[in-house]
């Protein structure tokens, strides 16, 4: 159980429309498609990549646990707070699709995007994204990366990780990293966004996520 003192404070941080500590978010924010539950001792909806560096340092100060969580329908256990804590949900304002590079043939998106709205704004110009979770209607593109989902179409097309090119993610300590370009020419370093494909938010929290596009294939069966 966390100290109410850090509830006020996040309180003065989102805004009390953005942290719910009562029962029902508690009950609400304990599942994923585990059956398992844990409650957390509060469910806060980050506004901005600025909140959840503000959110993670806070934390990382006072020990106080984070679990980032997209639409919760992981099979890992991963989004759930066995240990109690904060739940960072991503769903509420961290949902835009930021933009779809037609040249580049990439689009930024935010982590909250629903995998299938992405697929028809993409569709939409012609392009295709081809990773389909059978949970594609609901599960959050921060959630895909962070268990590098497949689906029906993997056989063909490949899986979350060969349609990953950049991320921005916030480090435990508050520091906002970026990894990867939009560009398929970006070969230097090591591939920081390869380590966090999968990592199920055990070592940073996702903002912003580039992802490789393809062109929307002219039949499909
Ligand atoms: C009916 C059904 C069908 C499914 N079909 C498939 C399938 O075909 N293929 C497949 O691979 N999976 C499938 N799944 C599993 C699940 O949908 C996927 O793992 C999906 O990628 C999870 O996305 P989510 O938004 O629900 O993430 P969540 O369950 O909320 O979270 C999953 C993990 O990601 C982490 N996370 C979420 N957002 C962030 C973030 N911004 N930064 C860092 N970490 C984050 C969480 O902490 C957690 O560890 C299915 C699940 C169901 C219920």
């Amino acid at each position: 159980m966390i100290d109410t003192k850090h509830i006020e404070h996040f309180t003065q941080l989102v805004g009390d429309e953005n942290i719910y500590s009562d029962k029902a978010h508690l009950i609400a924010y304990s599942y994923d498609a585990t059956r398992e539950h844990f409650e957390p001792d509060a469910v806060i909806f980050p506004r901005n990549e600025e909140d959840v560096s503000a959110i993670l340092k806070y934390c990382n100060e006072h020990k106080i646990i984070i679990v980032p969580r997209g639409a919760g329908s992981g099979f890992t256990g991963g989004a759930l707070p066995s240990h109690g804590g904060i739940v960072l949900a991503m769903e509420k304002h961290m949902n835009k699709i930021l933009e779809i590079d037609m040249k580049n043939m990439v689009a930024i998106v935010q982590p909250g995007v629903i995998n299938m709205d992405l697929q028809r704004a993409v569709e939409e110009v012609g392009l295709f994204y081809p990773p389909d979770p059978a949970s594609q209607d609901y599960s959050t593109i921060g959630g895909n990366v962070s268990e590098n989902a497949g689906g029906m179409r993997a056989a063909k097309y490949g899986i979350t990780k060969d349609y990953v090119m950049a991320t921005r993610a916030v480090l435990p300590n508050g520091d906002v990293i970026k990894a990867g370009k939009r560009t398929i020419k970006d070969v230097a370093g090591y591939n920081i966004s390869g380590i966090l494909i999968a990592s199920e938010g055990t070592l940073a929290v996702l903002t912003e996520i580039t992802l490789k596009l393809i062109p929307k294939p002219k039949m499909t069966k």
